[in-house]
């Protein structure tokens, strides 16, 4: 975790809009500060506009209004070249016809570094991606993961302050991208560079980032630390766009500190943490995780209860899930971990579930930008 010690931030994205045909905004209003070292994440589904905002930040895309700042100083008029940003991508973007080595020379040469100095690099470099004794081979000549290393090293070895990297382990498969996330961990406490990373990977976002921007329509729905995105998901895009949440429509009854009373439309009463704005009478939607929604005989007298029917049960090794329907017909999903004590139930049979207060939340609809 980085330090966040400065006052000013590192790098700020000050009210960005930008439109690629002049007239929808693709980004409509992106504001953060990064700390220096930060590992945030830009997550979002395909087309909400993650890309744009690393083109913008990389120079590669003007910014249609807004700012972006780096140690105070506005960028956007300073040429890519000159802004100091490493990036890996997706496709590798390996020179083909290059060695390992005068790929990773290159960004160096760029920069008119001394050739000893160059070598030198180089063979540092090689071996923090694990790769010596690979100088010699061509980018044809290595797997997917170690080309994806190589780019990685080719972003690093020029020392640059913010490394850009635009879902880069998207073409590598489950283990390798595992393994990668690791790697790319490793490498940034070691070297603390900071790092806008981009992913729709809702897992890899969640065990990599220091903080997670969740982007939908070129809106940031929430910018949160992970557990604070999962547990206290700001509104309901959030809440199904992270993990899985069981949703209960109703009406507030009443509001009180950081808690309301909520009249579910079966009729059932609950209590639960409040999210966004409330007042008495409005629509809400009561969500609750699959693994905080449980059996009452193991929450005992505390909590909040439902009723609701057994539809049917699926094995999923570590742990069990269960479907329900309550009386008005929402589907209910239990996560119990396989620890031996998962009930087994006779078909359409009643139980009342149960979860704590804190463990829910009275969500709005997503965060739209707001029109003038
Ligand atoms: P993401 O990376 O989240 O998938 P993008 O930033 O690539 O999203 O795209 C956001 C929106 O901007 C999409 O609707 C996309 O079609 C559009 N877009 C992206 N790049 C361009 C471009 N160069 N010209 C025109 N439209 C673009
Ligand atoms: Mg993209």
């Amino acid at each position: 975790m980085a330090s966040h010690g400065a006052d000013t931030a590192f790098l700020t994205f000050s009210n960005v809009k930008k439109t690629y045909d002049q007239q929808t905004l693709v980004v409509k209003d992106f504001s953060l500060e990064v700390a220096r070292g930060e590992f945030i994440t830009l997550l979002g589904p395909s087309g909400s506009g993650k890309t744009t905002c690393l083109m913008m930040l990389a120079g590669f895309e003007d910014v249609t209004s807004g700012e972006i700042l780096i140690n105070g100083r506005n960028i956007t008029s300073i040429p890519p070249y000159r802004r100091n940003i490493g990036m890996v991508f997706q496709q590798y973007a390996l020179f083909p016809h290059m060695t390992l080595r005068e790929n990773l020379a290159y960004p160096l040469k760029l920069r008119k570094r001394p050739a000893a100095e160059i070598r030198a690099r180089v063979d540092e470099y090689l071996a923090l991606v694990e790769l010596q004794g690979f100088a010699g081979r061509y980018p044809a000549q290595l797997s997917g993961g170690q080309r994806q290393r190589v780019a990685l090293a080719r972003a690093l070895i020029f020392a640059p302050d913010i490394v850009l990297m635009d879902e880069p382990l998207g073409a590598l498969d489950k283990k390798l991208r595992e393994q990668m996330q690791f790697e790319i961990k490793r490498l940034h406490a070691q070297l603390e560079f900071t790092v806008i990373y981009v992913t729709h990977d809702q897992t890899e976002a969640l065990t990599m980032s220091d903080r997670i921007a969740v982007f939908n329509e070129g809106v940031v729905q929430q910018c949160a630390p992970p557990n604070v995105l999962y547990e206290r998901p700001a509104n309901l895009f959030v809440a199904d766009f992270i993990g899985e949440s069981n949703k209960l429509g109703g009406v507030i009854e009443a509001v009180e500190a950081d808690s309301v009373s909520v009249r579910l439309d079966d009729g059932t009463r609950v209590r639960t943490l409040k999210a966004n704005r409330t007042t008495p009478g409005a629509a809400t939607t009561v969500s609750v995780r699959p693994e905080k929604l449980t059996f009452t005989d193991r929450l005992g007298a505390v909590g909040n209860r439902i009723q609701a029917r057994f539809v049917d049960r699926h094995y999923v090794g570590e742990f069990i899930r269960y479907h329900f329907t309550t009386a008005g017909g929402t589907p209910l999903v239990v996560k119990s971990l396989n620890d031996g004590s998962a009930p087994h139930l006779r078909a359409r049979e009643e139980v009342t579930l149960a979860w704590l207060p804190e463990d829910s939340q009275a969500l709005d609809r997503p965060a739209v930008a707001t029109t003038p």
